[in-house]
């Protein structure tokens, strides 16, 4: 794995465990080799290829501790289950919420497509805690480009 990506997956588990802990979840370091293991998967993954990502960190994990670890992060709006023809069930990261963001142009009009899984999910969190589900969000962004769209 390139340093870069490997500097993103560690932000990117840091605002999970952030997001986590904010919605009243404890991180055990079971969980977190878990988390790390969720955002390493490439696709789609199912409960025993994350239990054997995980169990070469950590071969003390159990497979029940990946099903509630996985309950938890789709619980938290981080993980979704896909339908599949597949008799396991398969997960992948990602908002089960309908989102849609785009950037609009002040300086050519352009619409660009904002393509981002975890956006505001500290709002949807916060909006989950006072007791609401969300059901779409839809996010509009106006910027100027300087020349940029060309
Ligand atoms: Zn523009």
């Amino acid at each position: 794995m390139p340093e870069s990506a490997q500097i993103a997956l560690e932000t990117q588990l840091d605002e999970w465990e952030n997001l986590l802990k904010k919605s009243g979840h404890r991180i055990t370091t079971p969980r977190r080799v878990i988390v790390q293991s969720v955002l390493e998967q490439a696709g789609a993954f199912n409960a025993e290829e994350l239990l054997a990502s995980a169990r070469q960190v950590d071969d003390q994990i159990s497979l029940a501790t990946v099903y509630r670890t996985i309950n938890v992060l789709v619980e938290c709006d981080l993980v979704r289950e896909i339908d599949g023809a597949s008799d396991k069930q398969q997960y992948e990261v990602g908002s089960g919420v309908d989102t849609q963001a785009y950037l609009v142009c002040d300086d050519c009009g352009k619409t660009i497509p904002l393509h981002d899984d975890c956006l505001i999910l500290r709002e949807r969190l916060l909006i989950k805690q006072m007791g609401y589900s969300v059901k779409q969000v839809s996010l509009r962004v106006r910027v100027v480009c300087d020349g940029n769209c060309e």
